[in-house]
């Protein structure tokens, strides 16, 4: 399994690609900017995208969800209550400073435990909502791996103050969804570098104080 994540766009949210060589198909975590730049090592790597998953509707995450769909085909999945997120782009745009991006609707919802499947893994989501109420992570058990959008960072977590967030539901999230899971599970945030369940749950301020 190729996973590799590289930061994308003035924000640098992480995007993560997921690839099976067996069946040389992929999933796409979080384009949020530089498609031209994800679809090149897409091809480099043989991989065709099956699905498109964003972990919530900020800007960073999902601005070019639509520009990837359009070349390569694959669905776009969201969480459903980020419809709002999506609603409000151009105000999103205008607190950055930027063009709007298009965005459509999404073609499915990501819902809480919804199986996701590459190539012989397994993956499921995770609904982790408080730093927008559609945020979500994606796990994958057997490869000990967790996709954290803006949820949870390496030392912190999701920011709270913008339109849909909610502090206590977000530590009741990560509580209850997250440091659950082994603590060698590698977490891969929506921006900064690489973390494990375990780091967090040891050092993470934000976390340890309760
Ligand atoms: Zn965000």
């Amino acid at each position: 399994m190729t996973v590799e994540t590289f930061p994308v766009g003035p924000l640098q949210c992480n995007c993560t690609i997921l690839g099976d060589e067996a069946t040389g198909e992929a999933i796409v975590i979080d384009p949020g900017e530089e498609i031209g730049r994800i679809e090149r090592r897409l091809k480099e790597l043989r991989l065709k995208v099956k699905q498109i998953l964003i972990t919530h509707g900020h800007i960073d995450h999902v601005g070019g969800a639509l520009k990837l769909k359009r070349l390569t085909g694959a669905p776009i999945l969201m969480n459903e209550n980020d419809m709002m997120q999506l609603n409000m782009m151009d105000k999103q745009a205008a607190w950055l400073g930027v063009a709007t991006p298009e965005t459509s609707a999404p073609d499915g919802s990501l819902t809480n435990g919804m199986k996701l499947e590459l190539g012989v893994e397994q993956g499921q989501v995770v609904h982790t909502p408080g730093h927008t109420q559609g945020s979500v992570c994606v796990h994958f058990a057997a490869m000990k791996l967790l996709v954290a959008g803006d949820t949870l960072f390496r030392g912190s977590i999701g920011r709270t103050d913008l339109p849909g967030g909610n502090q206590r539901q977000i530590l009741e999230s990560i509580h209850s969804r997250l440091l659950v899971l082994p603590e060698e599970t590698r977490v891969i945030p929506g921006h900064g570098p690489l973390t494990t369940i375990g780091e967090e749950r040891q050092d993470n301020p934000f976390l340890v104080l309760r």
